[in-house]
C-alpha cells in the first residue's frame, strides 16, 4: 500500500517537474531571455526525503530548506553530491553557528546583525559564506527583510564585513491576486539589482536575483528572475 502511494507521489513529481522546466523556458522565452539563464530550486521543506531524492534523480541541482533544524536532521537521508544546499528562511542569531560552513548559500540575511554573525562565524570557520540580501519588497509588517528604501545603504555596509560575499537580491512579494501588481513588485526588485549591480562595489557580486514561488514565478522570469523557488508546485500541496 505504502508502495503504491509513493508510486503516485512519484508520477506526479515527475510530471510537475517537466512542466515547471516548460514553463521556465516558456516564460523566459517570451520576455527574450535564455532559459538556461535561469535556474530551477526546488523548496524542500516538510517534504519527506523519498521524495526529495527523486526529485534530485531526475535533474535538480539546487534545493533550498527554511529551517536549519529540518535541514540537519534530514540531510544525511538525501543524495546531494553535485547538488547546490541554500537556507532561504529566517536565520536566528544563535543557528548561524550551526548553519554556516553547511549550506552553500544563505539567501535570507535581513538585517545587518544577521549578517555580521555570519561574517563572524563564517572567519571563525575560515570560509567565506555567499549571501543574498533579503529585501520586504512590499513594505510588509509580517515579512522579514530591508526596507528598498535602505537597501543601497546596507548593502554597502553588509559589504565590509569580513567572511561573506554578496552575491544578490532575494525577495517575496505579498499575496495577491492582481497580476500587474504582481508584475510591478518584480520590476521593482529587477531595478533595484541592477541598480546595486551598476554600483561595483567591492565584495559584491549582483549575480542572482532570487525571486518567483509556485504561483508567480513565470511573472518573476518575465521581470528577470534568474532563481525560482519551487515547492508545492513540484513536490505537492504541503501538508504542514
Ligand atoms: C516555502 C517557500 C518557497 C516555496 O513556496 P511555494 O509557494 O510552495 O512554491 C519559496 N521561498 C521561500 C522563502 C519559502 O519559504
Amino acid at each position: 500500500m505504502e508502495k503504491a502511494l509513493n508510486e503516485e507521489r512519484f508520477k506526479d513529481i515527475e510530471e510537475n517537474y517537466k512542466n515547471i522546466m516548460f514553463n521556465i523556458s516558456e516564460a523566459a522565452i517570451k520576455s527574450g531571455r535564455r532559459p538556461e539563464d535561469v535556474r530551477l530550486m526546488g523548496v524542500t521543506k516538510t517534504v519527506e526525503s523519498i521524495y526529495i531524492n527523486h526529485a534530485l534523480s531526475l535533474g535538480i541541482d539546487l534545493i533550498g530548506e527554511n529551517r536549519v533544524q529540518e535541514f540537519l536532521g534530514k540531510r544525511d537521508e538525501l543524495n546531494l553530491g553535485g547538488v547546490e544546499k541554500h537556507l532561504i528562511g529566517h536565520l536566528q542569531t544563535n543557528k548561524v553557528k550551526q548553519i554556516v560552513g553547511e549550506v552553500d548559500m544563505i539567501d535570507s540575511v535581513d538585517s545587518l546583525k544577521i549578517a555580521k554573525e555570519i561574517g563572524k562565524v563564517s572567519c571563525n570557520k575560515g570560509i567565506v559564506t555567499d549571501i543574498l540580501i533579503e529585501i520586504n519588497i512590499g513594505d510588509e509588517d509580517s515579512k522579514f527583510g530591508f526596507d528598498p528604501s535602505e537597501l543601497t545603504e546596507r548593502v554597502c555596509e553588509i559589504s565590509e564585513i569580513d567572511g561573506i560575499k554578496v552575491r544578490g537580491l532575494m525577495a517575496i512579494p505579498p499575496i495577491c491576486d492582481d497580476n500587474e501588481k504582481n508584475h510591478k513588485f518584480f520590476s521593482n526588485m529587477y531595478r533595484m539589482f541592477l541598480d546595486i549591480g551598476a554600483k561595483k562595489l567591492d565584495n559584491v557580486n549582483m549575480d542572482i536575483l532570487s525571486m518567483g514561488m509556485s504561483g508567480d514565478y513565470r511573472n518573476a522570469i518575465e521581470e528577470g528572475s534568474t532563481m525560482v523557488r519551487v515547492g508545492s508546485a513540484l513536490f505537492g500541496k504541503r501538508v504542514y
